[in-house]
């Protein structure tokens, strides 16, 4: 048996009730199958597998806060801390009912790689609470905080663990955690990320996953002598990422001419007008039927079962900015026959995995949201260091950063698939450049 093959038996074997974490342990060790028989034998010697997939300890707690009855509730809290080889774990916190610890250690599992394919000096790690934020008044929400920080700040440091949002924990949760943190250890230091502009946040943080996946696209398009001027693109969803994304590709010279949101989802042939979309989504936080209305070259239209939505249309450029599995085969499919270039992400997990495929296959160059979207966790890492500098960048270094890190990466990912004989497997690549640097830096420490 193979020695990935025999690591996953006992993974499966120690973990069996854990089957997001499984999944995402088969899926990155397969993919890394050409790396591990290279250096089978150094590998196996050091068990860099049996210790990669088995954090570095994992924390459960009791939550107890009181709600606006005067009932006192109990959540469960985690923070997985997988991996420090090559910095203080980094990942976000999410409050969400459906985190369990299968779920926390699946992302933080994933997070060691990205976080290393950033080039940045941060290790991985992931936590949260089965707490649903939704609906909970502002002193509920403070309340919680106030108790989750209580306990996680005993295991976090800026040298040593920095948390950052997620799902549920935005700048409201990210404010109130900091500052129990702060009271309880008596002083003030980068140890969450995301925070406000005034207490230690970063310029460009906002902009970051959009920039920095049009960054990488542009890199990708320009390796392989095609100008991103000119052509049109297909983006999905009207939040964070889709809306700098779409500034990004304007101010690159392309047309983007889609966007959508859980109902609906415009076509809009002049292209995007992203003022328009901002004041919608930003300012009013309104449907896209607003959009339409106060733009007649826009087309809206009621997302309905079995529809393609934005990939129906004929465009050069995809970018998947929503959501889970939001382009599936029949999308993919759709997007091949009417000539798409390329196909990058900029959701986590957007392109379902026989889509993946077909694109590949059909010749799309298509990198994964592990390397395109990770221009947000590298500006977080830029944030932890103008804490520890106890300087504030300016937007154009923070951004001029994020430019210089996404390039990187592409020709990082892009390097390591030729290396393993895997040219143009960009998703190989990103898993095989993420992999290398923690192993190396895992070798180097000894048995630790
Ligand atoms: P937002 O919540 O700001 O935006 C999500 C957008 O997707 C909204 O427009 C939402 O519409 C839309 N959407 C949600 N579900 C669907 C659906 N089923 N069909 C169509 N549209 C849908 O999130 P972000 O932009 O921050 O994140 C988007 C993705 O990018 C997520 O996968 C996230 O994990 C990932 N990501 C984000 C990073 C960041 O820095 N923000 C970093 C790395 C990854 P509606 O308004 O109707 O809900």
């Amino acid at each position: 048996m193979s020695y990935v093959d025999e690591v996953l038996e006992q993974v499966k074997a120690k973990n069996a009730d854990q089957p997001e974490f499984l999944q995402a342990v088969s899926e990155v060790l397969d993919s890394l199958r050409p790396v591990i028989d290279a250096n089978e034998e150094l590998y196996r010697k050091n068990a860099i597998l049996e210790r990669i997939t088995e954090p570095d300890r994992q924390i459960m707690f009791r939550v107890p806060w009181v709600d606006d009855n005067g009932q006192v509730q109990v959540n469960r809290g985690f923070r997985v801390q997988f991996n420090n080889a090559i910095g203080p774990y980094k990942g976000g916190l999410r409050l969400h009912p459906s985190v369990n610890l299968s779920i926390i250690k699946f992302l933080g599992f994933e997070q060691i790689f990205k976080n290393s394919l950033t080039t940045l000096p941060i290790g991985g790690g992931k936590g949260g609470s089965d707490f649903d934020p939704k609906g909970k008044s502002d002193r509920e929400i403070m309340a919680f905080c106030q108790s989750f920080m209580t306990e996680l700040g005993k295991y976090i440091g800026a040298d040593i663990d920095v948390p950052a949002g997620d799902i549920g924990t935005g700048a409201r949760e990210i404010g109130f955690m900091f500052g129990q943190y702060k009271r309880i250890q008596g002083m003030f230091e980068g140890v969450l990320t995301g925070k406000g502009l005034t207490w230690g946040g970063s310029l460009a943080r906002t902009q970051a996953t959009g920039y920095g996946l049009l960054y990488l696209t542009n890199a990708l398009l320009k390796d392989h002598n095609i100008d991103i001027a000119g052509k049109t693109c297909a983006v999905s969803g009207s939040g964070n990422v889709a809306i700098y994304a779409i500034e990004k590709a304007q101010q690159l010279g392309a047309k983007p001419v889609t966007c959508s949101d859980s109902t609906g989802w415009i076509y809009d042939p002049e292209g995007i007008d992203v003022a328009l979309l901002k004041e919608v989504k930003e300012v009013k936080r309104a449907r896209l039927t607003e959009y339409a209305a106060a733009r007649p070259s826009a087309e809206y239209h009621e997302k309905k079962n079995g529809e393609h939505g934005v990939w129906q249309y004929k465009v050069d450029i995809a970018l998947p900015c929503a959501t889970q599995n939001e382009l599936d085969l029949e999308d993919a499919k759709m997007l091949v026959a009417n000539g798409v270039i390329s196909v990058t992400e900029g959701a986590n997990m957007p392109t379902t995995l026989d889509a993946t495929k077909y694109l590949q296959e059909n010749g799309v160059l298509f990198v994964g949201g592990k390397a395109a979207n990770a221009g947000g966790v590298a500006t977080s890492a830029l944030e932890m260091s103008q804490n520890s500098e106890r300087l504030s960048w300016s937007f154009e270094e923070v951004d001029g950063k994020l430019k210089g890190i996404m390039e990187t990466i592409y020709a990082n990912i892009s390097d390591a698939a030729k290396r393993y004989g895997v040219e143009g497997d960009y998703v190989a690549g990103a898993n095989i450049a993420g992999f290398e640097k923690v192993v190396d830096a895992m070798l180097a420490q000894g048995v630790c």
